[in-house]
Formats: structure tokens, sequence, C-alpha cells
């Protein structure tokens, strides 16, 4: 063993010792050392290779929620992991003090694909809440005197855009928010897709309308492409900036990079996909005008930008382009949906690509999780009676008529 294998072996044991013990032995030591945020996990898992993850106790799942739309490529996806560890091994962290190669370089491409007009601009943060932070500092800068800045906010009914305090206030279910307040204020919820309710409500004391194109964890809701032009009028006429969060509905998830293209916002937010598990967020500010809201000294962070998380964003960019997923997520997902719509028991399917939701005639969508575990398989529900699906993009109609096929038994267990 070389010296280097041997210091290795010591600085992992901590985790090798704990990777040989079982699931219940691992979910006593989690209980025991992490906060009761998120309750207790539903497994311990201890590998992944495309599709696939393994847990402690050798249990195979087809991952069909992808760390939720995160694992754009899959689990242990080779060139993406060849890209990160040829970076780290050549420059892993700068301050932003300076800049890097990949970090130019994905910021250029994230422009590129997102058809943004000459003077557009990239903050690069570390997760969507992150970039929605941005987001909210840039747009209470939209007014002609400092002094007076519009505060105002709209966002959307079932709105999720993140859990620190900013983007926490944006957010729509009271349960979240009530705990925390007092949050920044000033924030009004219309219904969803409603252009009369946006026309009313937007005049110019709004600093900003929020949207999720799609909204994922409202149980995938989706928005037509005439509302998000509408809301593109109207907040131009009333100078108020639209921002897009495609933090779930981007990179490529809905079969095109992001779900509100054609439309141009003022500024759209990215983090889950775009690393393809690489913790990285993204917020764009279109044209030469918006990016001057802010100027050095008014946002920052310490890591990002990073040049492994930019590197990381390159290749699952490359990736989706060079194997073309775009169309095969296109046509997987509507494969999908044709096949869900024609089984018994839901009352509801919807998506784009592969963002899907169905919703179950009884409330029981919790139930049909633990049984899909039960069978190898991981879903999610978003709520009491809708489960979501937000695979890898790269996964096959082979791998999504596995689950198809226990689909019916999995709702008769539940119910
Ligand atoms: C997940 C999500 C966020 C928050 O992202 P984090 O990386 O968890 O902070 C924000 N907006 C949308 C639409 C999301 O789906």
């Amino acid at each position: 063993m070389s010296e280097l294998s041997a210091d290795t072996a010591i600085a992992t044991e901590h985790v090798q010792e704990l990777t040989g013990l079982s699931s219940a032995a691992l979910s006593e030591r989690y209980s025991n050392s992490l906060l009761g945020v998120f309750g207790t996990p539903q497994r311990v898992l201890v590998r992944g290779a495309g599709c696939h993850v393994w847990d402690a106790d050798g249990n195979q799942y087809l991952d069909l929620l992808g760390g939720i739309a995160v694992n754009t490529l899959g689990h242990a996806n080779p060139l993406l992991t060849s890209v990160i560890t040829s970076q780290l091994a050549t420059l892993g962290h700068v301050s932003n003090f300076f800049t890097s190669p990949s970090q130019i370089a994905l910021a250029e491409k994230l422009l590129e694909i997102s058809a943004a007009p000459a003077g557009s601009k990239v903050f690069f943060a570390n997760s969507g809440t992150e970039a929605n932070e941005a987001a909210l500092k840039l747009t209470r800068r939209n007014t002609g005197t400092p002094e007076n800045p519009r505060t105002k906010v709209i966002a959307l009914e079932h709105a999720f855009h993140g859990r620190t305090l900013g983007a926490l206030s944006l957010t729509y279910k009271e349960k979240y928010r009530a705990p925390f307040a007092p949050l920044p204020e000033n924030v009004i919820w219309i219904p969803a897709g409603d252009i009369d309710a946006l026309r009313a409500a937007v005049d110019e004391s709004v600093a900003a309308v929020f949207i999720e194109p799609i909204q994922g964890e409202a149980g995938v809701r989706m928005l037509s492409e005439k509302y998000l032009q509408a809301a593109r009028e109207i907040t131009a006429t009333a100078g108020a900036l639209l921002v897009f969060d495609e933090v779930q509905s981007g990179m490529g998830r809905t079969g095109s990079f992001f779900a509100s293209a054609p439309v141009i916002p003022d500024v759209m937010t990215l983090a889950k996909g775009l690393g393809g598990g690489f913790p990285i967020g993204a917020m764009i500010v279109f044209g030469e005008e918006n990016t001057a809201w802010l100027t050095p000294g008014d946002h920052g962070t310490t890591f990002g930008g990073n040049p492994v998380a930019c590197a990381a964003g390159l290749a699952v960019i490359h990736t989706i382009e060079s194997q073309n997923l775009l169309a095969q997520v296109r046509a997987t997902g509507d494969w999908l949906r044709e096949q869900l719509s024609d089984i018994a028991g839901l009352s509801a399917v919807r998506g784009a690509g592969m963002l899907t939701a169905f919703e179950l005639a009884e409330a029981n969508a919790p139930k049909l999780v633990t049984a899909a575990l039960d069978a190898g398989f991981i879903v999610n529900a978003t709520d009491d009676s809708t489960i979501r699906l937000a695979p890898p993009l790269v996964i096959t109609k082979e791998q999504l008529g596995s689950f198809i096929d226990v689909l019916p038994q999995l709702i008769a267990a539940a119910s």
C-alpha cells in the first residue's frame, strides 16, 4: 500500500467503520448526532450507480426522485466524477478576490443556453435559497431613488422559494413561515395562473414578481406560456422585475434548458440540477439595465463560484448537449405520463419532461412512498395525495416501465 492510500484509509476510517453497520444501527447514530429537522431518514444509502442506489442492508432502489431533481446525470456518472476530481486536483477553491477559468466558462455557458441578451450577467451561490436571496436583494434596488426603494413583492399561492429568512418570506405555506416571524414584510400572494389577478396586483409600488414556471414543491403545478408572457408584459409596464425561480424546473428537467423558455425574465435563479449533485446555485440577471442594481460590496459569498462546483455545472451542460438529453427527456416524459394516465386510481397526471406528479384518489401518498421503498423504488409525496417523480434525466423507458408495472399493486397496498 502506498503512503497516500494508507493515509486515505486512516482518514476515512470512521466512515469505513460506519459503512459496515446495519441501517438500524446507523439510524440510531443519526438521531444521536444530527438535528431533527428532517425527521427520521427513510433509508441509509451507501452507494449509487446510474439510476440506482443501494442501502446499508444491501437493498437496491430505482431512484425516481433523483435527490429531488438534482442528480441530472444519475449517480456516480463517470464524466462528472472525472471532471470534478480533476478540477479538485488542479485548483479546488479560491476566494472571490480571484476567479478561475471554470467559473468564467460556466457563466458564459449559462448566458448562452438562456439566450441572454448582451450585457447579462451571472452570480454564483451554493443553493436555491441563496440564489433567491440574491434575487431578493437585487429587487430591493429597482427604484429611481436609493432612499425610497420599492419593497413590495408579489409571489404566487403555493410558491416555494427556500428556507432562509428572505426566501422564506416569499414561500406560501404559513406553517413554514409563522414560527419564524417577523420576516421581511410586504409580500402578497396571488392565485397562480390568474392573469387578471396579476394585472390587478402589479402597479408601480411593486419591486418584483417571483414565479416558479412549474411549482415543484406544490405538486408540479404548471403555469402556461401565456401566463408567463403576460407576466413579462405586466411587470415591464409597471417597472417591476420579473424573477423566474427555475431552481427545480431548470437545467433540462422539462426537456428544454429552462421551463420558462422562450420568455425571458429580468432575473432567473437556478440550483438543484445545475451541479448534477455537486452543490451550486446561480442567479442570471438579464439585460444591461438590470445588472446595474447590484454593485461592488452589495452582495457576496465565500464559496459561490467555487471552481469545482462550476466544473460540475459545465460537465452537466456538456452531457445534456452531447447526449441530446433534452429530446430524450421530452420523449421519455411524454411516454411516462401516457402510461400513468392508463392506471386506474389516479385522479390527475401532470408535468413536463422528467418532472411529473400524479394524484391518488385517496389521501394515502405517504403510505405509497413507503410501499414503493419496500418494493425498491424511491418516490416522493408532495402532499397527502400527490406523488412526485423527478428521476435522473438519463433514465430509460425500461426503468420507468418497471415502476409502472408495480404501481397498481403499490396503490392497492397503500389503500
Ligand atoms: C428546492 C427549491 C428551492 C430551495 O433550494 P435549496 O437548494 O433547497 O435552498 C427554491 N426554489 C425552488 C423552486 C425549489 O424547488
